[in-house]
């Protein structure tokens, strides 16, 4: 086969997953990605779509079988449409065998059905909470019916819709047993996500923000039956399920539990900088090479591999000395959430 796994990393874990944002633009400004004053990347800076193409399939001949897109929102990248359509050659022949988006859902009523066409089977929305008035304020800029009517949209053109919530306290923390039956009812699993010290925003503000999603489990664990699933995707989530709603929800912890183990994969930035690592400095410029050598993919390809050769063991999160430690000064929409 074309693209057996190929990229090994010194810890013998065969790297499968590429996380690849396309745009640190974004129509929302969540409280705590961004703030309200970003200033963003200039154009030139950024991939091109036909230099992500060609980035992405160089990963996939060395053995990437799933991709994600993220941003910023990648829905609000201008021609994103042409990049899937783009991409599905790589799904129709096999050597990919997912690829899937992470999105805010502004742009689901606009897109889904072009994604479903372009072979995307599923989509993880952003959404952390169901009331209106805390929609506008967690998301600064976004509107919560708009989001709604892009779930709308996302099943009824067929994609499977997953649910991504940030766990915030003193935001969400009342609305936990609302989300849940709110995901069950329309048939949609639900990711809890740990707040992470991402971006430049107030060290404090952000450990009062924290809710351990230790305390999320318990709380789920009071009124419902949680039986552990054994599912292991190589990322950051460990799942259960509920058994009166028969529900998967997962759990990403970056810093009450550590998830490197079994990392699989790798991210690349809207700016063609490969990290090896979500909350580790070590990056690779694949821009360049990628520019260099405009007609020849072979450099490329080696630097990939100099990159997997680098990937380090694992992240230094920790919020356990009341203090950040392993705080990263880039933001998520940079890297890609
Ligand atoms: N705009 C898209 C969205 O919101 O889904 C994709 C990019 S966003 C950066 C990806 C995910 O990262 C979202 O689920 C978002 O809630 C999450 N995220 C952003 N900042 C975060 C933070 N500081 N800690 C934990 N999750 C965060
Ligand atoms: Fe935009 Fe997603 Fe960040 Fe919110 S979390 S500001 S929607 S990139």
């Amino acid at each position: 086969m074309s693209n057996a796994p190929n990229l090994i990393d010194p810890f013998q874990r065969a790297i499968t997953y590429l996380r690849v944002s396309v745009t640190d633009r974004c129509d929302f400004r969540c409280v705590y990605c961004m703030s309200e004053n970003m200033n963003f990347l200039p154009k030139k800076e950024l991939l091109t779509l036909e230099e992500l193409d060609r980035l992405c399939s160089a990963f996939i001949s060395q053995g990437i079988r799933k991709i994600r897109i993220t941003g910023g929102e990648p829905l609000v990248r201008r021609g994103i449409i042409g990049f899937f359509e783009g991409m599905s050659r790589h799904l129709d022949s096999g050597d990919l065998s997912e690829i899937t988006l992470t999105t805010n859902g502004s742009q689901l009523r606009k897109f889904a059905g072009d994604l479903y066409r372009f072979g995307m089977r599923r989509v993880n929305v952003s959404l952390d909470t169901l009331k209106a008035d805390k929609f506008a304020r967690i998301t600064r800029w976004g509107r919560l019916k708009q989001v709604l009517d892009g779930i709308d949209a996302a099943q009824d053109a067929g994609l499977r819709v997953k649910i991504n919530m940030v766990a915030v306290k003193g935001a969400n923390d009342d609305e936990l047993f609302d989300i849940v039956e709110w995901c069950a009812a329309r048939d949609m699993d639900l990711t809890f996500i740990e707040v992470m010290p991402m971006g430049d925003l107030d060290t404090m503000e952000r450990l009062g923000q924290f809710w351990s999603l230790k305390d999320v489990e318990a709380e789920l664990a009071s009124r419902y039956t949680l039986s552990d699933l054994d599912l292991n995707t190589g990322g950051p989530a460990r799942y259960k399920r509920i058994e009166q709603t028969g529900q998967k929800v997962g759990f990403i912890t970056p810093l009450s539990h550590n998830f490197c183990e079994a990392c699989n994969r790798v991210r690349l930035t809207c700016t063609g900088q490969l990290f090896q690592c979500l909350g580790q400095e070590g990056e690779f410029d694949l821009r360049k090479v990628l520019r260099d050598n405009p007609d020849d993919d072979t450099p490329v390809i080696t630097k990939l591999h100099e990159a997997i050769s680098h990937k380090p063991k694992g992240h230094d999160f920790d919020y356990s000395r009341q203090a950040i430690e392993g705080q990263m000064s880039r933001h998520m929409s940079h890297t890609g959430g």
